[in-house]
């Protein structure tokens, strides 16, 4: 790490990476195997981080690697079109509610920051609303209440956006249905669109009620405003069809990453025709990307789909993480300070507060966090990774067997002591 720090901000690639929020020195990882990493002084870790959500199949999965070297030993990218890219295309609408066209990119950022463009390019209109503590990349204009690194580091938003770029970006709680309905009949006409995760998990796992997102469909409808999904976290993981479908809500267009490039760098965002229409080369709306629907991404993401297909994944997911909840309910009940599992399928979280797990950014007790960093470090030091930050989720694969949760359950039942002690 200290030769890192020289060449490298911080010595990372990516901020929370670093362990600021949680202290001590980051691993430094070697290799991994399905649901297990080695560090570079050969220390094993079963890993809940999973890259922080890409790799539903676990690390190194031989259908995955083998489709990256046949793509690869052909060209890697050719900058014209490819089937590869077709065919992960045709999946996408395939499996997507509502999505019809879809274009790829090579990172969730690239996927929000142009379905905002394409939804203002279709209306017309500049403004548009996202909710405390979603993340959705680093766009500028997106990075205002954004939750994952930001909330980890204690702010706002970041320096170097323009106060004239966060202008056209309103920013409202979650769970709030009365503050939505009050913003619409103010502001509604003036939206071009509303992006939103759907399963917020990036400040915690914000579990939102039915009603709060019914409304906002309702509204975005009612106002002509595009509803996008952000589903970088949440799409081919929660189900086949993303949280869209399990919540039974289709949306204008949606974003994805993470699992639709099997651990390579692809993005992409969709939706309905006559809104993707508006992209160049059919429409005015530039965006563009030399690496874009690149062979071999296009492969990982496509043995990625295929294999959680043939496994029944989405089913097999939704037990693994049931197994987990069984192992851990008995365990946090008995813990000497509040905390609860927060889960919705494969993706987990603890939340560390009184009550209720909380649904908005703002009903996250301050307090919550401090707890975490004694855990974090007692489950590292049983060789169990989970984020370093307390509002990072978890995340599960396939290759998490049950010997893994039960690590897992051993490790909170050691580190719930320790953090007692600490707090
Ligand atoms: N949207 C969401 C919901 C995310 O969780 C993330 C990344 N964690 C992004 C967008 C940005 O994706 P990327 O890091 O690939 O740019």
């Amino acid at each position: 790490m200290e030769r890192a720090a020289r060449v490298l901000p911080g010595g990372v690639s990516s901020p929370v990476r670093a362990f600021r929020a949680v202290g001590g020195t980051p691993l430094v990882i070697r290799s991994g195997s399905g649901a297990e990493v080695e560090d570079v002084d050969g220390r094993r870790y079963v890993d809940f981080v999973c890259s922080w959500g890409p790799l539903i199949l676990g690390h190194a999965h031989p259908a995955v690697q083998a489709a990256i070297v046949d793509a690869a030993s052909h060209g890697t990218s050719f900058g014209a079109p490819g089937e590869l890219e077709v065919e992960l295309a045709e999946y996408i609408c395939s499996a997507y509610p509502g999505l019809e066209q879809v274009r790829f990119v090579s990172s969730g950022t690239e996927a929000t920051m142009s379905a905002i463009r394409v939804a203002r390019g279709a209306t017309g209109r500049d403004k548009i609303l996202k909710f405390s503590g979603c993340y959705h990349g680093h766009a500028d204009h997106l990075l205002v209440s954004a939750g994952s690194g930001l909330v980890t580091f204690g702010r706002p938003s970041s320096a170097g956006v323009p106060e004239a770029f966060v202008r056209e970006t309103a920013v409202l709680p979650l769970d709030d249905e009365e503050g939505l309905a009050s913003f619409f009949r103010s502001h509604g006409d003036t939206l071009a669109a509303v992006i939103i995760e759907p399963v917020p998990a990036n400040n915690g796992l914000l579990l939102q009620r039915p009603e709060f997102l019914a409304m906002l469909r309702r509204e975005t409808e009612r106002t002509g405003t595009v509803l996008i999904f952000d589903e970088v976290i949440s799409g081919f993981r929660l189900a086949r069809g993303g949280a869209a479908e399990v919540l039974g809500i289709t949306p204008d267009l949606a974003t994805f990453g993470k699992v639709i490039g099997g651990g390579l760098p692809v993005g992409a965002f969709g939706g309905r025709r006559d809104l993707m229409s508006q992209l160049a080369p059919l429409g005015s709306v530039y965006q563009a990307g030399t690496l874009s629907g690149n062979a071999v991404a296009m492969s990982a993401g496509l043995a990625t789909l295929r294999e959680l297909e043939k496994q029944d994944g989405w089913s097999r997911l939704e037990a693994i993480g049931h197994s987990l909840a069984d192992a851990l309910r008995p365990v946090l009940d008995a813990a000497p300070f509040p905390v609860r599992l927060v889960r919705a399928g494969s993706l987990f979280w603890l939340s560390l507060q009184d009550g209720e797990p909380p649904r908005s950014a703002e009903a996250i007790a301050p307090s919550a966090a401090k707890r975490y960093t004694p855990l974090f470090h007692s489950l590292l030091d049983d060789g169990v990774m989970l984020a370093p930050s307390a509002y990072e989720a978890g995340f599960l694969s396939l290759a998490h067997t049950a010997a893994h949760i039960a690590r897992l359950r051993d490790g909170v039942e050691r580190a719930v002591a320790v953090s007692a002690v600490a707090a």
